[in-house]
């Protein structure tokens, strides 16, 4: 396991696969490093790509104001990150060859931060992380706990804004984030 300045360093320059052929940075997480709460997305878009940060641009925005909601937030008590570190082009859906070949980092940093809370953003983050055939429309929300971490998955950011219809379920799923971070949380409130 590295350090975190030698994990940064490693990502920062990595060329592990084709991905970092085309990125313009590698998006390597944000957030405070002590976090119980974990955020993973699938990869970043354009604008995390362009600015390397998860989850900005209209989808992240849209992100900050749902942690809002239940008092969380990426300066404050939330890290960000995602299961590839750099963008896939036109916002693909990562290969397994690439999610292989990065996933080792994300590993990493989990094992620095050691949160309590794994929250998957987003179908391929939850088909990753909890098991190979998560449904999120089915299963969005559920609690399993994997090695002492409790997990779930909401819809991604970018998915409700396609589909508002969606924001409902998100407000309940976030209202069971909060009830549980009270629950198993010592320093996140
Ligand atoms: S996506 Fe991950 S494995 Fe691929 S080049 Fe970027 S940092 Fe390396």
């Amino acid at each position: 396991m590295l350090n975190w300045e030698a994990l940064e360093q490693t990502c920062k320059s990595c060329q592990k696969c084709a991905l970092a052929d085309t990125r313009h940075n590698v998006v390597f997480g944000v957030g405070p490093r002590n976090a119980e709460v974990m955020l993973i997305g699938e990869g970043p878009g354009e604008n995390e790509d362009l600015q390397g940060e998860p989850f900005v641009g209209r989808g992240g925005k849209l992100l900050d104001a749902m942690l809002e909601l239940i008092d969380l937030s990426r300066q404050r008590n939330v890290y960000i990150g995602n299961i590839v570190k750099c963008r896939p082009p036109q916002n693909r859906d990562p290969l397994n060859t690439e999610q292989d070949a990065c996933i080792g980092y994300l590993r990493n940093q989990v094992a620095l931060i050691r949160p309590k809370i794994i929250v998957c953003l987003g179908r391929i983050a939850a088909m990753r992380l909890i098991k190979p055939d998560y449904k999120i429309t089915k299963e969005h929300g559920q609690w399993v706990e994997k090695s002492g971490v409790w997990m779930t998955a909401l819809y991604h950011p970018a998915a409700i804004l396609r589909d508002p219809s969606k924001r409902p379920d998100t407000f309940v799923d976030l209202k069971e984030l909060e009830k549980k971070i009270r629950e198993v949380c010592t320093h996140t409130y």
